[in-house]
């Protein structure tokens, strides 16, 4: 870069600073703005398009054109030059604009006469902002260097809008970040909540992007970039997690990186900060990311932008550890978050938002476990939410309003209100049993997984827990939790329980469910893989560890146990026999034994509904795992969006299935339940409860709505719905069984 155009832009920004520093409206600013770039760059115009809404783009402030036009000239989203700048963020440099393809011709702004072209988004951190044109009559290609010095303008425009430098009287812009906003994203746990904005990871405002001490800035750059490096060696030397090590392995990398360095170096010599710098390198990677398909590539550029991230933290002191306070009513805003920092947050968070994550992550089981509302893939969220904001969850939908509308806010308010009224009508009816009008009694039980779900069991009306899943406790560890660790937790559970009956489920690992401290199995279909059971029967180490952790932790109790994903009988009686040897083993130690001990299966695969008579006759009981038996029943992935919807619960062919079930384990007298999340749904759990199932196990939050509605349904009169229906030769039986319960409850 030639010295002479490094000390134009420098030129350029001092005057850009100066104008800023200037006690003037924002439209004056924005004029005075365009008016310098033009003249510094000796072009005839200068113009600045601003985001209007999410689709259209308006001539906000113009050097140049017809000063009428602003204001007035509206172009889409990839309408014209500009609109197609802003729609794929990438420059348009042309020595003739009119023959461009997508040229678009607006007489209002005089512009036919110009021949070139050069358009730059004004973005920041990927969130498109505008576009900053310049153009000129002579019909020429700009310069590298002009190309940079008008990036480096826009920048700089974009850390100004969010600062909110242009508003004011006649600048007819909103600031950023006070819009309301809604995102639609997937739901991962029910339920709605109110709160604000916590940042997991707090974005860092700059506050000055112009600088005219290079050398200075090189060195807080140097000096940062020095810390970055000791504290990734330090993370290293501290993980003993391996993907943990190849995303530190990443940053190392990057961090070592002589091109982003040089880069950044540049971006100095030319007038901006350190943390200007370092941000205007994010901005081109989150830029890049959006355009990269490849899963990996993705990965290691969220890396670099977590890794800028922290230095631009360095470099401003900026973070949540530098003072910000969390909100009394946090609602947790993330790109993604790990397990173990989801449960250091605790029930002190109202509801979550990430922009990432899946269903089956284990944040997501985790929040399930809290009961704490959670959508997940809310796309933009990190870069619109700013700590602090007003923001509305309503994880039953998957969507998330953030600075909402007062309408808005109110209706949501409503629907709380709703809520919490229908909240208080269970709590009535918490301590009555859940006996239908036909004079049946279900027994409603609860879904657990930590130690935290325990207080629960009374506040909710639960008989016990149906299914405490064990393997939260190795998830949210980063090694894998010794015998004794394992036996005092599972003894606290059983305190807690206070002798009512406590179902644990020994490791469900596998497909989703991936231990961190595990080698990960690249299996072709994890969810059809080596996973629960099987892995526990293949090496047995961490079973028999377990199956001794919970025969000690009864201390004399009873206990209950059930395998998961038990597919075929020998599998059960392998399951069993180490069991027994468990025991044997403690009697030899001369350790309490449990004072009765009943062990079960779970009913994840069909195969399992046709074994033969004598494993309905051998196991003790049973537990239908209906997330997966349905997944496999209509072969459609638990996790896949596209198809985890697709077919219903109530659907005449899975009904069927299930009421078939029931009735060969009512030929063997074997005890049945129903664990899956639909026997939480009102309206699954009344027709499960219909065909026949006596148990149901759920969420702790819905056994007041099932037990509500059981009270208020005769289920006999509701089975013969469910089974007109099916002679009909209705696909679902739900219409009917809606139509019916609509006259009934
Ligand atoms: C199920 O599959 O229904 C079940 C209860 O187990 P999980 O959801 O933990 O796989
Ligand atoms: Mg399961």
């Amino acid at each position: 870069m030639p010295e002479q155009t490094e000390s134009e832009s420098r030129k350029l920004l001092r005057r850009l600073r100066d104008a800023m520093a200037e006690d003037s409206a924002g439209q004056a600013r924005l004029d005075k703005i365009t008016y310098l770039t033009a003249d510094s760059m000796g072009t005839e115009v200068c113009s600045v398009y601003l985001f209007r809404d999410p689709e259209t783009l308006e001539l906000c402030a113009t050097e140049g054109l017809k000063p009428e036009a602003v204001h007035q000239t509206r172009m889409k989203l990839g309408e014209g030059l500009v609109g197609r700048v802003a729609r794929s963020g990438k420059i348009i440099n042309t020595a003739n604009a009119p023959q461009e393809k997508g040229f678009r011709f607006m007489p209002e702004t005089g512009e036919e006469i110009y021949s070139s072209f050069l358009g730059v988004p004004i973005q920041r951190l990927g969130e498109k902002l505008g576009v900053l044109v310049v153009q000129s009559k002579q019909a020429r290609e700009f310069s590298g260097d002009e190309l940079y010095a008008l990036e480096v303008v826009a920048m700089v425009l974009a850390e100004m809008t969010e600062l909110g430098a242009f508003l004011g009287e006649g600048a007819a812009l909103s600031a950023r970040h006070q819009q309301s906003v809604l995102i639609r994203g997937t739901t991962a746990q029910e339920g709605a909540a109110e709160g604000h904005v916590w940042l997991h990871e707090p974005r860092v405002v700059i506050t000055n992007p112009i600088s005219d001490d290079p050398q200075k800035e090189l060195e807080r750059l140097t000096e940062a970039v020095d810390k970055l490096r000791v504290s990734v060696d330090q993370m290293l030397a501290n993980t003993g997690d391996k993907e943990q090590m190849e995303v530190l392995e990443a940053y190392r990398m990057f961090a070592n990186s002589k091109g982003w360095m040089r880069r950044m170096e540049a971006d100095i010599a030319r007038g901006l900060t350190a943390e200007a710098a370092v941000e205007k390198e994010q901005s081109t990677a989150r830029n890049r990311m959006e355009q990269v398909t490849d899963a990996y590539l993705r990965e290691r550029l969220h890396d670099l932008d977590d890794l800028s991230n922290r230095l631009l933290r360095i470099l401003t002191g900026q973070g949540n550890e530098t003072g910000a306070e969390m909100p009394s009513d946090p609602i947790l805003v993330a790109r993604n978050i790990g397990p173990a920092e989801l449960l250091d947050y605790g029930r002190s968070l109202r509801g979550i938002v990430l922009e990432e994550g899946s269903v089956g992550s284990h944040a997501a089981i985790v929040a399930r476990a809290l009961a704490i509302p959670l959508v997940i893939r809310a796309g933009r969220i990190t870069t619109e939410a700013l700590n602090g904001n007003l923001i509305m969850v309503d994880g039953d939908q998957g969507v998330v309003h953030l600075r909402p509308e007062d309408t808005v806010a109110s209706a949501f308010r409503d629907k709380i209100a709703m809520q919490a009224q229908a909240q208080e009508r269970y709590a009535s009816i918490r301590d009555k049993p859940a006996e239908t009008l036909c004079g049946r009694v279900i027994s409603l039980h609860m879904n657990a997984g930590l130690m935290a779900d325990l207080p629960s069991l009374e506040g909710s009306g639960a008989e016990g827990v149906g299914l405490f899943r064990t393997e939260l406790q190795f998830l949210v560890r980063n090694k894998m939790p010794k015998r004794s660790e394992l036996s005092a937790l599972y003894a606290r559970v059983l305190d807690a329980a206070k002798g009512k009956r406590v179902v644990f489920r020994t490791l469900d690992i596998g497909s989703d469910k991936v231990l961190p401290y595990m080698k990960p199995n690249d299996e072709p279909n994890p969810a059809l893989g080596w996973r629960a059971i099987r892995v526990g029967l293949d090496k047995p180490g961490v079973m028999r560890m377990q199956l001794q952790a919970l025969i000690r932790a009864a201390q004399g109790r009873p206990m209950t146990i059930m395998f998961p994903f038990v597919a075929q009988y020998s599998e059960y009686l392998a399951a069993k026999a180490e069991m027994d040897k468990a025991m044997a083993r403690e009697r030899i130690l001369g350790h309490p034994v449990p004072a009765t001990l009943e062990v079960g299966a779970m009913l994840e695969t069909p195969s399992l509904a046709f074994a033969p008579h004598a494993f309905f006759e051998e196991v003790q009981f049973l537990s239908i795992g209906g997330n997966d038996l349905k997944q496999f029943f209509f072969a459609a992935d638990r996790e896949n969006e596209r198809v985890r919807r697709r077919y219903d619960t109530l659907n005449v062919s899975f009904l069927t299935f299930l009421e078939d079930i029931v009735e060969r384990c009512r030929v063997s007298s074997t005890p049945l339940s129903f664990c899956g999340e639909d026997a939480g749904r009102p309206v699954e759990a009344v027709c499960l409860a219909a065909i026949g199932m006596e148990t149901l196990s759920m969420r702790p939050a819905s056994i007041g709505p099932v037990k509500s509605i059981l009270r208020r349904t005769n289920l006999d009169a509701l089975r013969d719905v469910i089974h007109a229906a099916r002679d009909r030769g209705d696909e679902s039986v739900r219409p009917a069984v809606m139509e019916y319960l609509a006259r009934q409850v």
